[in-house]
């Protein structure tokens, strides 16, 4: 409990975060320019777990094995509320800032292509402004901050989810960047496996001994045979796709070795398993007429996102109280220019806050944060920091990711999603309210790890691409160091 009212608490955070408007948009900035891949978010990882350390919370870093996780936490008691995001980019999309035109910062290098360079900023200065603004009020309850490494795989959140990092959590917050100021529920994301199917035969001579060979190519083609014959049976909304990345290596020698890599994808956990474990069979199949053996490598394995009602709710009249942003006539023109040129329409930045709606459609991608909203009820702060229609992963998407667009429409999402933090501290009842809405959504599923219970993160991903680039990259990161006073 806060000795404090919601909107002196809440006005206090929003003329700290105005003070600081600079450090906010420095460290956005920082991260931007350091483009850096899944797995390999060391520099940004490290910068924002000193700034957290300077504003007296204490740091974990390495959980669950993630060299560029952390978490931090602050305050003590109940309730517990954490706010997590991530901070990766993606390969080949290198851009610089403020131009609308295709233009590389590093040619071929990884960048920021969608913003979680902002999700980032968003996450750690509401941190900061709450520790700095709540600490001498008899502050009860916890704030834990949790970085969350290489999403655009899919990777990190199902690992801390399963090492318990969210048990002690009684809600959790997500801030992401998009082209409104939105707060969303319901089923939004899907689930998703990520595996490779391995297939081990014996090599032999094609020509003079196949009957000594066990050609696990054989294998991998019975499997994607059975596979196909499979689909008609399949439950509606499930789907599967692959590629072969192993199909052996020249025609007369039978393959001892070849893999596929598969998706699986659907709408519910509980459905998605189930088809995991039916392609296992299938391979079991084909295995037993070509008498190879097989093994499977899952790289990642997610839930499907479920946004709390309740929680959406608060975000909401938080996001309504920030409003938006002011745009100048600058920034306007620089997103119609930036429309234009990617080819969409015209129609400069969002104005106006988006109306609270009914439950948001599910869409097919997936977001490795869906395992946290199965644990705890969550609530995702969208907020305006990116030109509308710009596709993300695509250039244009990065174009305004360090200008004052992003830095001003990351700012209002610090507010909104400081200020729901502090509904949650001070309203004992909005937690009981959540967590019935909870478990109303919930129905009764209860949530299980699809990854395996000793599975270790990938650390070796992306870095043979970052090795490549990070030096030819150093050579524009920025040299202002961001200070929260
Ligand atoms: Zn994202």
């Amino acid at each position: 409990m806060i000795n404090m009212s919601a909107p002196t608490a809440k006005s206090r955070i929003f003329s700290y975060l105005d003070n600081n408007a600079d450090a906010f948009a420095r460290l956005s900035d920082a991260i931007f320019y350091f483009g850096e891949l899944g797995m390999q978010e060391y520099r940004s990882a490290e910068l924002m777990c000193s700034l957290l350390e300077d504003a007296g919370f204490d740091v974990e870093r390495n959980p669950s094995g993630f060299e560029t996780g952390f978490v931090a936490t602050f305050g003590s008691g109940s309730p517990v509320v954490a706010i997590h995001t991530e901070y990766d980019a993606n390969p080949s999309n290198s851009q610089i800032s403020g131009v609308s035109d295709r233009s590389e910062i590093v040619p071929g290098a990884p960048g920021h292509c969608e913003g979680h360079n902002v999700n980032a900023a968003v996450m750690v200065s509401a941190a900061i402004a709450l520790a700095r603004t709540l600490a001498d009020s008899e502050l009860e309850g916890r704030i834990k901050i949790v970085g969350a490494p290489a999403e655009e795989q899919l990777i990190s959140r199902p690992y801390y989810v399963r090492d318990g990092y969210f048990d002690d959590v009684d809600i959790a917050l997500h801030p992401h960047i998009l082209d409104r100021f939105d707060a969303e529920h319901g089923l939004i994301q899907a689930s998703a496996i990520s595996v490779d199917f391995d297939f081990h035969g014996q090599a032999a001579h094609a020509a003079m001994a196949p009957w000594d060979g066990r050609d696990a190519l054989d294998a991998l083609m019975l499997m994607d045979n059975g596979m196909a014959q499979f689909r008609e049976h399949m439950e509606p909304g499930l789907t599967m796709h692959r590629v072969v990345t192993e199909g052996g290596e020249q025609p007369n020698v039978i393959p001892a070795k070849t893999s596929a890599w598969w998706y699986f994808r659907g709408p519910s956990a509980t459905v998605v398993a189930p088809l995991f474990d039916k392609a296992r069979k299938i391979a079991e199949g084909a295995c037993l007429m070509t008498g190879c053996s097989f093994s499977t490598r899952v790289r990642a394995a997610v839930w499907p996102v479920l946004l709390d009602e309740t929680v959406a709710k608060v975000i909401h009249d938080n996001i309504a109280l920030v409003g938006m942003p002011d745009w100048t006539d600058e920034e306007r023109g620089f997103a119609r220019e930036l429309q234009a040129k990617a080819g969409k329409a015209e129609t400069g930045l969002v104005s106006d806050v988006t109306p609270f709606k009914g439950p948001a459609q599910q869409i097919p991608a997936s977001n490795d944060c869906g395992d946290v909203s199965w644990k705890v009820p969550m609530g995702r702060v969208w907020f305006p920091a990116n030109v509308p229609g710009v596709p993300f992963h695509h250039w244009a998407a990065g174009a305004a990711l360090a200008t004052s667009i992003a830095h001003k429409g990351g700012l209002a999402g610090a507010k909104a999603l400081a200020a729901t933090v502090v509904d949650y501290f001070l309203d004992p009842e909005l937690l009981e309210r959540t967590r019935s809405s909870f478990s109303e959504a919930t129905n009764g599923v209860e949530y299980f790890p699809l990854i395996g219970l000793d599975q270790a993160p990938p650390k070796e991903l992306n870095r043979d691409l970052m090795d490549r680039f990070r030096p030819l990259m150093e050579q524009h990161y920025p040299i202002q160091i961001p200070r929260f006073k």
